[in-house]
């Protein structure tokens, strides 16, 4: 591409920084304005123009993906080889550093990368180490703290500790871990910002170096910046090199883990002469979608202040759905994409939530569409560490024999059975064929176990056979939910600290939700437990593989990983008081404008098409609430929206009887029926219609029927008679 060729596609305010002399610059921009590509074309120009070397150019994103994307379109653009350029997150930048120059980082060479897990882990051994009461102390608290601590820059020896007994085991803590990892040479992913941070302030030499090199930096995504990245990169670009960061105060959504949005005024206090462009076209998304978005954001105080205007027409009003209930959103949502897929690519499809536990519902009606389905920086409901652990409880409730429920909670919660033991029981279950818990049985019987370890392994047998006795009598979800507590896992996944663990007990109240709701397989009822028929269910939606990479598929995400990212159709889900906003951030005035941010980011996504839905009830906690329109909705433009109601008074049979609501509903196409209309049907007795396909002779109606769940029915010989 020629210069002029560069600077062609891009708007007069886009030219200045991508042409702009070499001098530290921040664009502040609203979503959209083409900050992302403005900083690609501007890698693009040193390279050309200013006859940059690709090695002086290191280039920071807030994805691995978008680095890897960033590099294709440089090259893509430069027509060259761009091999000599880093790009990278920080954390990739930081590893990338200390593996080139780990003597100097005082590592080891083959110094070993700690993940989360294995972070916990060690935490743990120090924790029981030092004689620490673990129930007191929980290990995760710990963990939080110390990554808290190292994500500002500070080592244990820096923490002046008085009296206060808390802060002293913390730092007690620290210190032991500290001392643990260096002696193993591990490095967790806080250590690995903090220890390039710590090579430029030991190694002149070697600063002196890399500043000379890396005389173009730039980074996207600046807002979400913590103190310690920071403060790496004010060191790295202060000298000889010039700095543009791109970014939009308006999407800074890491607040809770220490992003900072005041970096952007300390960028402009501590780096000279810094031009500030703003970017006030957005080329994303039409004049409905932008003008609401930035109709919501004007709610907030302290902002930067930032236009933000489109050429584009008006475009389709976002549609805002009010759904009856949970499950009825999640159809609605297959619903449209079906529609839509006939036209277009379910590539350019997405579906954003607040929390990753309410992917479930909205799995399982992508599944019954046949919709496949991606879960971006995620997995699956079914396949999630507490899920499966509080399934492996109940499959071996039902199946004492389950050798893999069994291996997988023997110690979970940890409940000292050590290797050395387990082995032994392995080794007998082979020799004498049979299954585990068997194993376990005969040696116990047999005094084939000594001491401590007959013990643990006794007091587990007895857990589980307590379980089932004082549990197998209950409905299902009740049964479910006596597992979760009375199992240890709940409590267990509650002494762990932070979102990750808010995140766990969510999704555990969302399986008893899941089991009281699930509607057992009218065919195998008779042969089966509802328990057995649930775990099978909970089996086959796990090994349900994802969608292949070739395959298009809607792509499910959290509004926090969809930063960035741009979708023809999104829907959001769940725009329900207590949800999005969440409970907790609604009693802080701070954390209530970050989840606007988030709104912000969630609905800036958009390029043509909008859907905000949210359900009238919902059962969370496995208990059905009414839930009021989260405010976000409220504060949109009306001449912006549309909503989207239900046409005929219907009343809502609740599954457990526990209330009932009216609501209005689209009747189908000339059926007669419409969803949410109660119906009989002469075997099948009492229903409620769910849904509805095809046209004339072929079309389908989904029932679900009060005795024998939810079925499919052709409509021409279902004989439904409404009630
Ligand atoms: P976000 O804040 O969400 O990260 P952004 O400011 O980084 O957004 P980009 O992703 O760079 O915005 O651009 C948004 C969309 O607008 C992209 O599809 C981009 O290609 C397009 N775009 C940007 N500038 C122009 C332009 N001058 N002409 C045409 N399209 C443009
Ligand atoms: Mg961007």
């Amino acid at each position: 591409m020629d210069v002029s060729e560069l600077l062609e596609s891009l708007n007069e305010k886009q030219r200045d920084v991508v042409a702009a002399p070499l001098q530290n610059m921040l664009v502040l921009a609203g979503a959209g304005s083409g900050k992302t590509r403005v900083l690609v074309q501007r890698i693009a120009w040193l390279m050309q123009v200013e006859n940059a070397s690709s090695h002086s150019i290191l280039a920071v994103t807030f994805t691995n993906k978008a680095a890897a994307e960033m590099r294709v379109r440089v090259e893509k653009t430069v027509e060259g080889n761009v091999h000599g350029m880093w790009v990278g997150t920080f954390h990739g930048l930081a590893h990338r550093l200390l593996r080139m120059h780990f003597q100097e980082a005082k590592l080891p060479q083959n110094f070993q990368v700690l993940d989360s897990d294995d972070q916990l882990r060690l935490v743990k051994r120090i924790v029981r180490s030092l004689g620490i009461d673990e129930k007191r102390w929980p290990p995760k608290q710990m963990q939080w703290y110390i990554n808290g601590k190292k994500d500002e820059g500070i080592r244990p020896q820096h923490i002046e500790v008085y009296d206060d007994p808390t802060e002293q085991t913390f730092v007690k803590v620290y210190q032991g871990y500290q001392e643990a990892c260096d002696r193993a040479g591990l490095v967790d992913f806080a250590e690995l910002l903090l220890r390039a941070h710590e090579l430029w302030l030991n190694n002149p030499v070697l600063l002196a170096h890399y500043q000379q090199r890396f005389k173009h930096i730039l980074v996207d995504e600046f807002q979400d910046t913590n103190a310690i990245q920071y403060a790496w990169l004010n060191i790295l670009g202060n000298a000889s090199s010039k700095v543009m960061i791109v970014g939009d105060d308006d999407q800074s959504i890491y607040g809770w883990r220490g992003a900072k949005i005041e970096n952007i005024q300390r960028f402009l206090n501590e780096f000279e002469d810094t031009k500030t462009i703003r970017l006030e076209q957005n080329y994303r998304s039409t004049a409905n979608i932008l003008n609401a978005a930035n109709k919501l954001i004007a709610n907030n105080n302290n902002r930067l202040g930032k236009k933000l205007w489109t050429e584009d027409e008006a475009g389709e009003k976002i549609s805002i759905y009010t759904a009856f209930n949970e499950i009825d959103e999640a159809r609605f949502i297959a619903g449209r994409i079906a529609d839509w897929r006939k036209e277009g690519s379910l590539d350019d499809v997405a579906i954003l939530y607040r929390s990753n536990a309410q992917s479930r519902l909205l799995e399982e009606a992508l599944l019954q569409s046949r919709l496949p389905y991606r879960i971006y920086g995620g997995q699956r409901f079914f396949e999630r560490l507490e899920i499966k652990d509080a399934l492996a409880y109940l499959r071996l409730l039902n199946n004492r024999d389950d050798d893999a429920a069994f291996e997988r909670i023997i110690n979970t919660p940890t409940r000292g059975v050590g290797n050395t033991s387990l082995s032994l029981i392995r080794d007998a279950a082979r020799s004498l064929e049979m299954t585990l818990w068997q194993a376990c049985q005969f040696m116990l019987k047999n005094d084939e176990l000594k001491g401590r370890s007959a013990k643990v392994i006794q007091n587990f047998v007895n857990i589980i056979d307590t379980l089932e006795d004082d549990s197998s009598h209950l409905d299902l979800d009740q049964q479910a939910n006596y597992v979760i507590q009375h199992s240890g896992l709940k409590a267990m996944y509650q002494a762990e600290k932070g979102e990750r663990a808010e995140a766990r007990i969510e999704n555990l109240n969302e399986l008893v939700t899941a089991c009281q709701t699930f509607e057992a397989d009218p065919e195998l009822i008779e042969e089966q437990t509802k328990l057995t028929s649930f775990l099978t269910h909970a089996a086959l939606e796990a090994g349900e593989s994802q969608a292949d990479d070739y395959e298009p598929a809607v792509q499910l995400m959290t509004m926090h990983s969809a930063k960035g990212l741009e979708f023809p159709l999104v829907f959001i889900a769940g725009l329900e008081e207590g949800m999005f906003p969440s409970q907790k951030s609604v009693e802080e005035i701070g954390r209530l404008e970050e989840e606007r941010r988030l709104c912000y980011v969630g609905m800036t996504r958009a390029m043509n098409k909008l859907y905000l839905c949210h359900a009238e009830s919902r059962r969370l906690y496995g208990q059905e609430k009414f839930h009021k329109a989260s405010r976000f909705l409220r504060e949109l433009p009306p001449e912006c929206t549309e909503e989207i109601r239900l046409q005929n008074q219907v009343t809502r049979p609740s599954t457990k009887g526990k209330f009932s609501s009216t609501f209005t509903l689209e009747t189908f196409e000339n059926s007669g029926f419409s969803l949410g209309q109660s119906v009989v049907h002469a075997k099948f007795g009492e229903g409620v219609v769910l849904n509805y396909e095809g046209s004339g002779a072929q079309s389908r109606i989904q029932v679900n029927f009060a005795d024998v769940g939810s079925k499919w029915l052709v409509v021409a010989y279902a004989n439904l008679q409404a009630i």
